[in-house]
């Protein structure tokens, strides 16, 4: 039985459209794969394909490389509908079509946009955005990896972790000091995964978000020529700041899927499951979970695309509410899953229902992308200031 509808949030056809179009892909093709890649802790090869005859990697690139010139709001429905059914491959698209598209599309030269984002869009080019460092993870500027002019380029030395898609990646947009310890001066190179200098380190098993895979990047004296900038030796950190908005929103509508499909599978399981000669959804305490898990998951989408709208109009105090939207998605998205979890009791627990994989892969929403603890603290200096 579908859910009761959800909120107007002004969607135009296309963007309708869209969703159901996404939301059929997800269901029929990504859910019954979630638990197999999960199990492996394997890239999702079959949905990438098929992710990208659909568009969804190119979603907001322009038409001319390929893309669809789409905006956020409909990334995040992409986002909202694949983590539904599989966080694991909704965070491998949208990395993508975001983290790595976008910022080319955004930031790249003509040369750089013709050289990769054709290859990015069809899907034959993976791409990862490296910025945290085994030192450097919330702090991300106190970042080591330098880049220093060597010849007519560059030679990048450091090392990258807990890197999305890093263990299988084409192409590695690797944020690096331009200028000397004390300074924040900031560059972002393009570099393909067979430079001469590159090699990948350790591949990390994980407790969720398993169908992504997650690794180390080791740039020693890692050459790449000057076409590997994007933007000027100076630009990165603008680049790094500008991006941040749109990553936030997009995970705060991650989160609000992996809420929604955990509540539909413990919904269906209410319904179903008999206790004491009764549905366990009519016992007053089942359904009590049940509202509030819906109440919530309504509450942070209505959040997210308040936020999405601030963003998208670069409004003031869109930075704050890009924050609170990530920070609400991913403490419902964790509360939500495991309340699932409780309403299916034992059969909760093991594999052959998805929400345990659900409840695991929500707990990163409360740790990538700058922690909760980091976006209190992103919100609270700009009501303050
Ligand atoms: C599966 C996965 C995928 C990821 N993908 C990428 C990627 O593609 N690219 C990338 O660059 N990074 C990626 N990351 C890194 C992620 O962004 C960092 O893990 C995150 O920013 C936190 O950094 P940290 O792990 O070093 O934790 P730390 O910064 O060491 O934090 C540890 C704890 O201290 C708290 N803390 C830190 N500073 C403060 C403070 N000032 N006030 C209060 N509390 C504080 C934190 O909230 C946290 O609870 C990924 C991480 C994971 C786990």
């Amino acid at each position: 039985m579908p859910l009761p509808s959800p909120p107007d949030l002004g969607l135009s056809p296309e963007q309708e459209l869209l969703r159901a179009t996404v939301r059929e892909f997800a269901r029929r093709d990504v859910a019954p794969r979630a638990k197999a890649i999960d199990a492996a802790q394997t890239f999702p090869t079959e949905s990438w394909g098929q992710a990208a005859e659909l568009g969804l990697l190119g979603a907001t690139a322009p038409a001319e490389y390929g893309g669809a010139g789409l905006g956020l709001a409909e990334l995040c429905i992409v986002g909202e509908e694949l983590a539904a059914a599989c966080l694991s491959t909704a965070a491998t698209v949208l990395h993508q079509a975001d983290m790595v598209v976008g910022r080319i599309a955004r930031h790249g030269s003509a040369e750089q946009k013709e050289r990769w984002l054709p290859g990015l869009i069809d899907g034959s080019v993976i791409g990862c955005l490296a910025m945290t460092e085994p030192e450097a993870g919330s702090d991300v500027m106190s970042m080591r990896t330098r880049a220093e002019r060597s010849g007519g380029g560059w030679r990048l030395d450091g090392t990258k972790t807990f890197i999305t898609n890093g263990p299988v990646a084409d192409l590695a947009l690797v944020y690096a000091r331009t200028g000397g310890a004390e300074e924040r001066r900031l560059g972002l190179f393009a570099v393909p995964t067979d430079a001469p200098g590159f090699a990948r380190g350790r591949k990390f098993s994980k407790m969720g978000w398993r169908g992504s895979p997650t690794g180390e990047l080791v740039l020693d004296g890692c050459e790449v020529g000057d076409e590997a900038l994007l933007g000027g030796p100076d630009e990165g950190r603008a680049i790094l700041l500008a991006g941040l908005d749109s990553e936030r929103v997009l995970m705060a509508a991650e989160s609000v899927g992996v809420a929604q499909g955990a509540l539909e599978v413990a919904l269906d399981y209410a319904r179903e499951r008999r206790q004491f000669g009764r549905p366990i959804g009519e016992f007053q305490l089942i359904g009590g979970k049940l509202a509030d898990m819906y109440t919530e998951t309504e509450a942070a989408r209505a959040l997210t695309w308040t936020a999405l709208a601030r963003v998208e109009a670069e409004a003031s105090g869109s930075r704050e509410l890009a924050s609170a939207a990530k920070l609400m998605g991913g403490d419902v998205a964790m509360r939500v899953t495991t309340e699932a979890v409780q309403v299916l009791g034992g059969y909760g627990y093991i594999d052959e229902f998805p929400v345990e994989r659900y409840m695991r892969d929500a707990k990163l929403m409360q740790i990538g992308g700058g922690t909760a603890e980091i976006q209190r603290f992103i919100i609270a200096r700009g009501l303050l200031a």
